[in-house]
């Protein structure tokens, strides 16, 4: 069986034995990938201490048939994930990234340009960046890599372009915006300003653009709530860090 190379950043680890970790990797090259680590708890060896949960790291890795765990080899580490500055904001923010790594892509289903963004989101929340912001960023980047993102400019049922002023019917089970036609007998509809869909479409378009977007505290309250939701929804469950976004609100 071939041995393959991949950078990687580590998701999430278990114990499976003294000396042993499970340790699961959303990989560049192949998607998220479970692997058995022997022998990572002790501290010389293949890993050096490279699997800290959100490292950056190198890896080789022996791929094992359908339902068994892949075999890590090796690990070598590129970056730690260390957030400076007060607070556990950077941190908790990184952890939720983790999460939704973990539950919205599968094993070996490969999202370079997802990598990437989760790549970039860590390094910028580890340099004390804007954690509000990041997390927009990675979120709907995310949507939008991943096919979820939902319709914020044109009507999600009819495909109509909508009226971007006022407040806007938002189907949570209908993938988006809806029209004032579409939207009759509707369940589970929120309303949203106009303006709070116009800043999603901001964050999740390519391109470095959401950094200069300025967002007041009221419009941040409804994209949370909204987005929120949204991921809920997405999910099948509430993710284990919404209480924490919940306190970035007061930001
Ligand atoms: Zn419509």
């Amino acid at each position: 069986m071939p041995a393959e190379k991949a950078t990687a950043i580590v998701l999430r680890k278990v114990d499976f034995s003294e000396s042993s970790l499970v340790v699961s990797l959303f990989t560049r090259e192949f998607g998220k990938i479970d692997s058995l680590a022997k022998g990572a708890k002790r501290l010389k060896g293949p890993f050096e201490s490279a699997l800290d949960l959100l490292a950056l790291c190198r890896i080789v890795f022996l791929r094992k048939t359908s339902e068994t765990l892949d075999l890590l080899t090796e690990a070598k580490l590129e970056r730690r994930f260390r957030v400076t500055g007060p607070g556990l904001e950077g941190l908790y923010a990184g952890y939720y990234v983790a999460e939704l790594l973990s539950e919205m892509t599968d094993r070996y289903d490969p999202h370079p340009e997802l990598f990437d963004l989760a790549d970039d989101t860590l390094a910028g929340l580890a340099a004390g960046d804007d954690v509000s912001k990041r997390l927009l960023r990675f979120e709907l980047g995310a949507l939008r890599e991943l096919g979820h993102l939902p319709a914020l400019e044109c009507c999600a049922e009819c495909g109509k372009p909508m009226a971007m002023s006022g407040r806007i019917t938002f189907g949570l089970l209908d993938g988006g915006a809806l029209c004032p036609r579409c939207r009759q007998g509707k369940r589970q509809v929120a309303s949203v300003a106009a303006g709070v869909l116009r800043i999603m479409a901001q964050f999740a378009a390519p391109g470095d653009r959401w950094r200069r977007i300025e967002i007041d505290r009221r419009s941040h309250g409804e994209l949370r709530g909204l987005l929120n939701h949204f991921v809920c929804h997405l999910l099948g469950r509430k993710p284990r860090l919404h209480e924490f976004l919940g306190r970035l609100d007061a930001n």
